[in-house]
């Protein structure tokens, strides 16, 4: 475009605004000044643009995002004068398109800019080069006939409608998605504009309201899934997560809930199986029935078919009353079988005719019963290792296999951590009457890093451990998370040779403030209330000694208490004894 001579393209130096940007890392929060904001992947807003498009079409995804834009536009619009109280208008106007640049969205240049807040006069034309919405729609969809950078058109409206206080629209007049080199968008106040009502059309909300309702009725059902796994997040307590890992387990479940297919949930200890469990039996018919779970591994081998399969009277097992089984307890609903793989051969035989027959009969007793149970089995064994050293019947495999879902261990789902962390700690400082600030840096790298052999129950453990260590209103550290020394000291080198330095390791005894969290929770508050730095192989061995004394020298109980091993701690003690 040819160079009008008196346009003016300079702006004003961006620092003032960029100092605005503050990382709040241990609450996990991120300020452009008073406003929460959040870094969000282009290509997750690409697939959601995408998405928007294919629910929807064109022109209410259109619709959708511009009043997304504009919203966001008219926040900055606020912080706008705050920002650059004493500039010119122009730079004070300026605040926006360069927030635009802060924000990652796209850098907005401006070619003309003439306006005056108190007489309304406005005229604008800016250009940017590289909006993601126009990369996302070219890989979608190729060039357009129209343009695409529907969020930046709908920002720039906002914004200058805010600044100005009165209705200021601009159009699109180039788009890259349309093959030009650059976008470029003009601004004036709406009725300078013929035909305005087009540029009204996908900003005003009650219009998108309404379009959205016609759709809604029939998108619904496609939108459902998303809906109830939202859902899922408050209903289904600790279920927490976003990530791809998380997503794709509630999908699963979420599909199979509705038939009565045998499902087999798989993954290691803590990764939450009989939590998915529950949540597909409240998502399936059977919910307003029983859901009963069972822990196969918890149940002595001489008992688990009468705990099952219930018994009756006079039986061989001396029972003095008859009394019913889980499985019949479960009637019309679902019976959950964790560490199915233990099961005794007996027990396996008689749960394969109860999933085939669905007939059961109590020990003692040759009443044939029907029963009406859904299983989901769990494991975290290997069970066709298990059918191929004849510990586990084939068959049965084959009849509990029917709808696998793999779980994926917490490691494999670290997006979630940030939300579990946070659920955790809500939940925790809530049971225990705690108020809890946050988290060290140190803190959150060591969460971060660790990996978490015992999954989310792990985490849990961690969380509710460190909250009731932390002293009232102060900050969660390492120290409080991880009280075995083990783990404290591997984490602790790799945050040092990481970039967290603010760690040190354990063999050099570090005394940061507030980590002198060790001490079992009595000399724990005596410490922290004197507030005397104890050295950490100190007070670890106080520790020790304390749990050893609480339990009487019962070494696996003080283990247990301590959350780490009795050989871990027999070592630890042999070691601290001349000390
Ligand atoms: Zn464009």
């Amino acid at each position: 475009m040819e160079v009008e001579p008196d346009e003016d393209r300079s702006q004003p130096e961006i620092n003032d605004l960029a100092m605005r940007v503050r990382f709040s890392l241990k609450e996990g929060r991120i300020w452009l000044d008073s406003e929460r904001v959040a870094l969000m992947h282009v290509s997750t807003l690409s697939a959601l643009r995408r998405e928007l498009i294919e629910c929807l079409g064109m022109d209410e995804a259109r619709g959708l995002l511009s009043r997304m834009g504009y919203n966001s536009g008219s926040r900055d619009a606020v912080l706008a004068r705050k920002l650059r109280p004493h500039h010119s208008t122009r730079d004070a106007f300026l605040v926006g398109p360069q927030l635009r640049a802060i924000q990652g969205t796209a850098a907005l240049e401006p070619v003309h800019l003439d306006l005056d807040p108190a007489t309304g006069r406005f005229s604008g034309e800016f250009t940017w080069h590289d909006s993601f919405e126009v990369d996302a729609h070219i890989a979608a969809y190729g060039l357009s006939n129209s343009p695409a950078c529907w969020m930046h058109l709908g920002y720039i409206c906002g914004y200058a409608t805010g600044f100005m206080g009165r209705t200021i629209t601009f159009r699109e007049v180039e788009c890259r998605a349309m093959g030009s080199a650059c976008c470029r968008v003009i601004g004036r106040p709406i009725g300078q504009w013929n035909a305005s009502e087009d540029d009204l059309r996908a900003l005003q909300p009650d219009n998108g309201t309404r379009l959205l309702g016609a759709r809604a009725e029939a998108s619904r059902r496609q939108a459902s899934p998303v809906c109830t796994i939202l859902q899922a997040t408050t209903e289904e307590a600790d279920l927490v997560g976003t990530s791809v890992g998380f997503r794709s387990v509630c999908h699963m479940v979420e599909k199979v809930a509705q038939t009565e297919a045998t499902v087999l949930l798989l993954g290691e200890t803590g990764v939450g199986k009989e939590m998915f469990a529950r949540m597909l039996h409240r998502r399936s018919r059977r919910t307003g029935k029983p859901f009963i779970a069972v822990n196969c591994a918890a149940i002595p081998e001489g008992l688990i078919e009468s705990e099952l399969f219930g018994v009756e009277k006079g039986s061989y097992t001396g029972a003095s009353g008859s009394r019913p089984g889980r499985f019949e307890r479960a009637a019309g609903g679902t019976l959950f079988l964790d560490e199915v793989g233990t099961l005794t051969m007996t027990a396996q035989i008689k749960l394969l005719r109860a999933i085939q027959q669905k007939e059961i009969e109590r020990i003692g007793d040759t009443t044939i019963r029907h029963v009406d149970v859904r299983i989901v089995g769990a494991t975290n064994a290997d069970l066709e290792m298990a059918v191929d050293s004849g510990q586990f019947r084939a068959d049965l495999l084959y009849r509990l296999n029917v709808f696998p879902i793999r779980i994926p261990p917490l490691r494999e789902r670290r997006d979630d951590i940030p939300l579990l962390v946070e659920h955790f700690l809500q939940k925790f400082a809530a049971i225990h009457g705690k108020a809890v600030s946050g988290f060290t840096e140190s803190a959150i790298g060591a969460l971060y890093e660790y990996d978490y052999p015992g999954n989310i129950r792990e985490l849990e453990n961690l969380i509710e451990r460190a909250v009731i260590l932390v002293e009232n209103g102060g900050m969660i550290d390492v120290a409080h998370l991880f009280s075995s020394g083990d783990r404290l000291s591997s984490l602790m080198m790799r945050l040092v040779n990481g970039e967290l330095s603010q760690g040190a390791t354990a063999e050099l005894a570090p005394q940061p403030p507030g980590s002198q969290a060790l001490p079992s929770p009595p000399s724990l508050l005596d410490n922290l209330l004197k507030n005397h730095p104890a050295p950490l192989q100190q007070v670890e061995t106080e520790l020790m000694q304390e749990a050893v004394a609480r339990c009487k020298g019962n070494l696996s109980k003080a283990a247990r208490l301590l959350g780490v091993t009795r050989p871990q701690l027999a070592y630890r003690l042999r070691k601290r004894q001349p000390v």
